[in-house]
């Protein structure tokens, strides 16, 4: 007979395991976190399954009890610290049964699991036969009626930890942006040694079902051509790539990429090598070919800040979702579609995403791709028309093509290349004229009084095929707005009969197209549809939920604050006051915050007083005088720069290491212009080409319209935004009257908001008092 189970938790407070299952994927530990944290948060008992089923059916000290410490550091780990395997014996009903009696020896009745569609379908299997297993436990003797009897119900919630992002039902899986990320760094590498050498490469990717991270890498990378699963290439596939590529190098291109997925196959099912590929770039394209295998290095590596968050902000869920479970509520999976974490029957997804494989097989391949989230199909067009040259049938008739004005306004942001690349590819796709008004709006003016800085030109298909990852601003860009002299914008509209505006920036973005559908009344010229694509670190912008931007931020932000805390491992109990950019807003704050596990943030929504100050500083010392020694790395506040007139980063680190008396100490950090980054994040690189081709497709629907009547569509001038789980326009006038605050120059109602909350629950922090 096993041993007693202990007794249930008194009310509803559950013991709650988590482990995580199937292939590794970066963010699980932060998921980890996230379940472990909010479980002792609720009053609850927490447990780790170490090395995944396999610690389930064997039980014993794989099954280890969690405490608040024992996940300090987690946040930004790759791969999973309590392990993970495939595990045989759980795929029989014997070794079920044993997980059954394990988890019911250390009073266990509900398990989160962090995996594949395959560690899902398990966990999906396991609750249906709870109940039959327990009989077969009381039967066998192994555990008695009365020991079973508190373990009815077994609740499970999946959390998606993958780096294919191959289930359906959700846009991402957690790890799937870490592992483009390391796809597109390397694809980018390669990118600069080819096109010195003018070489072609073929590079191989992982997934063999699905082509999610080859699509996304080769939208972000602007490859030549691309090879995935779902949307097998057609016979005669070696002509189509022949052509496109030898198109691209007669337009100039001096390097080839092509990505192929581990899984690329032909409308016959037959597999496509990146061998083969590299036969024909050689015989036929005569081009100097390389073929790199990526391999598990794509696995690897720290989790990039969406992971963090995603595997964050689902952990906490998947608490919620045990502690709101009722016997009859069906086992969930935590999804997230656009911005909005939602819960999706656990069956119903993976027998969704087996689907998907199996319309492959049945050569049913439209299904395949629809089964896909909706994003998938549409990238993929986008990626077909950003690098395909000759596409007649794409083509408007005259009267439909406008001449797009496409002006950078504000800060530079990481995606704002990519956008344009996207709108000029679109443009020509479709017969209209893309045009560069560089150096933003104070450059349109200055153009005018024979300022040579200042330029309007025409954008070729080859000026633009490079941006795809570039950093800043291509054609300039300027915070300067159109009032400065609408005159002479409305004169420079005219000459250049721009027809369409498409303006890529922050909030100056947002006022300069206020500014320009206000003046509508006085000059003809602005009669014209405009569209907003909100790019700015800040994420400030009414309107949307995301900006491209924002994502480029927030990784170059935790790789400082991560370095700040390694240098910390030495010295110990060290605390790190850094401060972030953001403008009125603390979302940059409070995100990364989340991402990093920072102690607090301070906002500028919420601003600094002392007793906040003492309050946090009478928690440090809480933290560091019950240290024994887990407290290696460095602790982190972070504040927004505009979160106080008074108190800065250096005032409040020299407030806490003067309260630290010798116990510990603190330095201050500004990062400053560090956190524009480098090099675009995927994320960003990738909805920018997504939002740049809804803009266009938005723009030409005004073509040939009247433009006395522009005013009577209030969508004429929009901004294009994530709300909740949606991607749409919204029109201009009402977000500037509605959703606006002017002075504070961010949105009315901030979306996030909630989420500083969240920060406090998982760092620790009590609860703070009201400001003064
Ligand atoms: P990845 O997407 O990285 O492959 P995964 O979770 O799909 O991750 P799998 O190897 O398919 O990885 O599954 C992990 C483990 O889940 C298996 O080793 C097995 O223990 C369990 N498992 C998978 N399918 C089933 C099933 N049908 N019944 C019971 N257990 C299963």
């Amino acid at each position: 007979m096993a041993p007693t189970p202990p007794p249930p938790l008194e009310g509803a407070k559950r013991r709650i395991g988590v482990m995580t299952s199937g292939g590794d994927a970066p963010g699980m530990n932060g998921a980890v976190r996230a379940v472990v944290r909010m479980t002792l948060h609720e009053n609850c008992e927490s447990f780790a399954i170490y090395e995944g089923y396999d610690g389930l059916v064997k039980g014993g000290d794989m099954i280890k009890e969690m405490h608040w410490e024992d996940v300090r550091g987690f946040l930004s780990e790759g791969g999973t610290l309590i392990g993970t395997a495939r595990c045989p014996a759980f795929t029989e009903r014997n070794g079920r049964r044993t997980a059954a009696k394990n988890m019911i020896v250390k009073g266990i009745d509900a398990l989160i699991i962090c995996g594949g569609d395959g560690s899902l379908t398990g966990a999906d299997v396991f609750r249906e036969e709870w109940p039959s297993l327990l009989d077969e436990l009381v039967q066998g003797n192994e555990l008695t009626a009365e020991q079973v009897a508190p373990f009815k119900h077994l609740n499970i919630v999946g959390l998606v930890g993958s780096i294919d992002n191959d289930l359906s039902m959700t846009d991402a899986t957690i790890g799937c942006y870490s592992s483009l990320a390391r796809i597109c760094e390397a694809i980018d590498s390669v990118d600069t040694t080819a096109t010195s050498h003018q070489r072609a490469f073929v590079v191989e990717t992982m997934g063999r079902h699905c082509g999610w991270l080859t699509l996304m890498a080769g939208v972000a990378t602007g490859s030549d051509f691309i090879f995935i699963p779902e949307k097998p290439a057609e016979v005669g596939w070696q002509k189509n790539m022949l052509s496109i590529i030898k198109k691209h190098r007669a337009l100039g291109k001096r390097k080839t990429i092509v990505i192929v997925a581990e899984g690329a196959i032909d409308t016959n099912l037959n597999k496509i090598t990146p061998s083969q590929i590299k036969d024909i770039l050689t015989n036929e394209a005569h081009l100097d070919t390389r073929v790199t295998t990526l391999g598990h290095v794509q696995r690897g590596g720290q989790p990039a800040a969406y992971d963090r968050l995603l595997a964050t902000l689902q952990g906490v869920e998947a608490v919620k979702a045990v502690l709101e479970a009722t016997p009859e509520t069906p086992s969930p999976v935590i999804c997230i579609v656009e911005n909005k974490i939602v819960r999706r029957p656990l069956l119903e997804a993976v027998a969704q995403t087996k689907k998907v494989a199996e319309a492959i097989e049945a050569k049913d391949f439209d299904t395949a791709m629809l089964l896909r989230d909706a994003e998938f199909a549409e990238y993929h067009r986008s990626y077909e028309i950003t690098t395909s040259t000759d596409q007649p049938e794409l083509e408007l008739p005259k009267e439909k093509r406008l001449r797009v004005g496409i002006i950078h306004v504000g800060a530079p942001a990481g995606g704002m290349n990519a956008a344009t690349r996207a709108a000029v590819a679109y443009c020509l796709a479709r017969g209209h004229t893309p045009i560069a008004i560089h150096n933003g709006f104070p450059g349109l003016i200055r153009h005018h009084s024979d300022d040579p800085i200042g330029a309007v030109r025409e954008i070729k298909w080859l000026d633009a095929e490079s941006w795809a990852n570039k950093g800043g601003s291509e054609i300039g860009t300027n915070r300067g707005l159109p009032s400065e002299d609408l005159e002479t914008v409305a004169f420079a509209f005219k000459k250049y009969n721009i027809q369409s505006l498409f303006v890529i920036g922050g909030f100056e973005a947002f006022t300069a197209v206020s500014e320009l559908r206000k003046a509508r009344a006085h000059y003809k010229a602005f009669k014209v549809p405009m569209v907003i694509l909100p790019a700015t670190i800040s994420n400030n912008v009414p309107g949307t939920e995301y900006s491209i931007g924002s994502d480029t931020c927030l990784n170059a932000l935790i790789e400082y604050c991560d370095a700040c805390r390694q240098s910390a491992s030495a010295s110990r109990r060290r605390v790190f006051v850094i401060e972030t950019q953001g403008g009125e807003s603390g979302y940059i704050a409070t995100v990364a915050g989340l991402s990093i596990g920072a102690l607090c943030v301070y906002t500028p929504e919420e601003g600094i007083n002392i007793k906040m100050l003492d309050h946090d500083i009478d928690h440090l010392r809480d933290v560091f005088l019950a240290d024994k020694g887990q407290n290696r790395a460095g602790k982190i506040i972070l504040v927004n720069e505009k979160a106080s007139k008074v108190y800065n980063v250096q005032i409040i680190a020299d407030m806490i290491a003067e309260a630290g008396k010798g116990k510990f100490e603190s330095r201050h950090g500004v990062p400053g212009h560090f956190q524009q980054g480098t090099t675009p994040s995927p994320m960003d690189r990738v909805r920018a080409v997504r939002f740049a081709f809804r803009s266009m497709q938005h723009l030409e629907q005004f073509a040939g319209q009247d433009p006395d009547e522009m005013d009577d569509n209030p969508l004429s001038t929009a901004v294009i935004g994530i709300k909740g789980a949606k991607v749409l326009f919204s029109p201009m006038e009402n977000i500037e009257k509605k959703e606006t605050d002017w002075h504070r120059r961010r949105p009315k109602n901030e979306y996030w908001w909630d989420l500083k909350e969240t920060v406090n629950i998982l760092s620790g922090r009590p609860h703070t008092p009201a400001k003064d």
